[in-house]
């Protein structure tokens, strides 16, 4: 809300006064290196979730406009896969510059050692084997709201960098943050056409998934949306990668450090409201762990809850009105199917943002695997928190669950972390770390039902995910060595 709010007033280039609404600024659409007005008459408001107050409107671009984005793009492909990966470096390492604290950013700028291809000389006579990695052509990229800079991220920098143009199409809930990421890339010398954005929901996402020139999909949200992503475009022939949701358990064993471990659970827990996929939403307390329950309430009782740009603010609203009933009605399923509310927010006030989409945190015991509460991704500041005797126990309860995003084991054996990490059937483990986001020099590696598709985001899978192998078999033989009859059998 802030960047959409703030841009408005910094640069009213890409928020220019919207002809359509009287006071707040309309989000343009970015194609063939121009902020433009969208012609659509379909429009959703932005709002201040932390007021629910519109700050701003989103279009839904029109078919004539997201063909002409793609258009854009295709027409962008030949001179900017011809440009040499240096010189495509070149301008990630200005974008870098630009917004230096990004990491993936900079892991994109590594691409001219990421994307060399493999040889094997004299594989038979005067012949020698060698392969490039070459860019697919037109990608697209579909992203949430939880990081709106973070995820986007993700996709087009690697993307562009390996020589392919882009098609992003943001969360309709926070466009702003691509706005400002197109800007910068434009300042950081990207040709036009090689990144244009696009606004809308589900016709924008049926474009997507139809288009024959797009052809590789990057998704990052709900389950819902991500699995028909995933099948609506690969049933039009296209590569998708799709992260999905999760449901992440934190297991606590007896011998752990009991101060970082309870510090740690409840930052994981309750941190961004809860809004992250590797939020760590379910704890299993192991054992003697289990008598640790009052302090975890008591240090959840202490975060502060505000809006997200007051200082001090541990926690700050959930998205929409929406998802705060969503959030409330699963707690309330937790009461009804037997569970008990140690730490309740449902009712929070928060001074001065009485109209915010805020919910306390909120601590679930006596969770038993077959609850809504249990079953169901919260995406709300909400921990849940269930028992067992042995570590045997834990790891059967995580390993039925069909997510495997994320999860951590705290505890200070080694054998136990590694027995832990051993068996766990999650593709993302930490060992006394909450939330095991892997840099991005890895993948970030979510598995089961929270990743469909078979190549990871960024790092050495996402060079993978957006380039093809052309392998060349190329044989020079000498004048004498010339062939004096019809080679009839495969060389050796
Ligand atoms: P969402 O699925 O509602 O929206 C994601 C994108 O899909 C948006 O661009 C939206 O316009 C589009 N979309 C939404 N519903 C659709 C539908 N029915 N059909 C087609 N397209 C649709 O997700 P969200 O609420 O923005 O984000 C929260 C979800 O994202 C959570 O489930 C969270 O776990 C997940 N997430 C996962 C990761 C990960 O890396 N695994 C990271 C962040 C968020």
């Amino acid at each position: 809300a802030r960047i959409l709010q703030a841009s408005s007033k910094v640069n009213s280039t890409w928020y220019p006064a919207s002809s359509f609404s009287s006071s707040v600024p309309s989000v343009k659409l970015f194609i063939d290196g121009k902020f433009v007005e969208s012609k659509s008459d379909k429009w959703t408001d932005i709002h201040n979730p932390a007021t629910n107050e519109v700050i701003g409107r989103v279009p839904e671009a029109t078919k004539a406009e997201m063909d002409a984005a793609v258009a854009s793009c295709k027409r962008a492909f030949p001179a900017w896969a011809d440009t040499s990966v240096l010189s495509r470096q070149q301008v990630l390492l200005r974008y870098q510059q630009l917004i230096k604290e990004n990491l993936v950013v900079e892991h994109a700028c590594s691409v001219t050692s990421l994307i060399l291809g493999e040889t094997m000389p004299s594989i038979t006579k005067d012949m020698d084997l060698y392969s490039y990695r070459l860019p697919l052509g037109v990608c697209a990229g579909i992203a949430p709201f939880n990081f709106p800079a973070m995820i986007p991220l993700w996709m087009f920098p690697m993307a562009m960098v390996c020589g392919n143009t882009f098609l992003m199409k943001p969360s309709e809930r926070v466009p702003g943050a691509t706005m400002l990421l197109a800007k910068l890339l434009q300042d950081s010398g990207a040709p036009d056409g090689t990144l244009n954005v696009i606004h809308g929901q589900r016709e924008a996402v049926n474009f997507i998934c139809d288009h024959p020139d797009i052809k590789a999909i990057s998704f990052v949200g709900s389950n819902q949306a991500g699995e028909y992503i995933f099948e609506r475009g690969s049933r039009h022939g296209k590569r998708v990668q799709a992260n999905m949701g999760a449901k992440n358990h934190g297991v606590v064993m007896p011998d752990a450090n009991k101060e970082n471990t309870l510090n740690q659970l409840v930052g994981a827990a309750f941190g961004a409201a809860g809004q992250r996929c590797m939020a760590l939403s379910t704890a299993i307390l192991v054992g003697e762990a289990k008598k640790w329950l009052p302090e975890l309430v008591e240090r959840a009782k202490n975060l502060r809850v505000n809006a997200g740009d007051q200082p001090g603010a541990d926690l700050g609203p959930l998205i929409t009105p929406q998802a705060k009933e969503r959030v409330c009605n699963l707690i309330d399923s937790g009461t009804k199917e037997g569970a008990s509310i140690l730490l309740d927010g449902r009712k929070i006030k928060v001074k001065g943002y009485e109209n915010g989409n805020f919910v306390g945190p909120t601590i679930i015991s006596n969770v038993k695997p077959n609850m809504t509460c249990y079953k169901e991704e919260i995406f709300g500041p909400v921990l849940v928190v269930l028992e067992t005797d042995t570590l045997d126990e834990a790891i059967k309860i995580v390993n039925d669950n069909p997510y495997g995003n994320g999860t951590a084991i705290f505890t200070t054996n080694g054998a136990t972390a590694r027995k832990y990490s051993h068996l766990v059937d999650v593709g993302q483990v930490g060992v006394n770390v909450p939330i095991p986001v892997p840099l991005p020099m890895f993948s970030f590696s979510g598995s089961r039902s929270s990743f469909r598709g078979d190549t990871n985001f960024y790092g050495k899978q996402g060079i993978q995910f957006y380039t093809q192998l052309k392998t060349i078999t190329s044989q020079w033989k000498e004048e004498d060595a010339t062939l004096s009859s019809p080679a009839v059998v495969m060389p050796t």
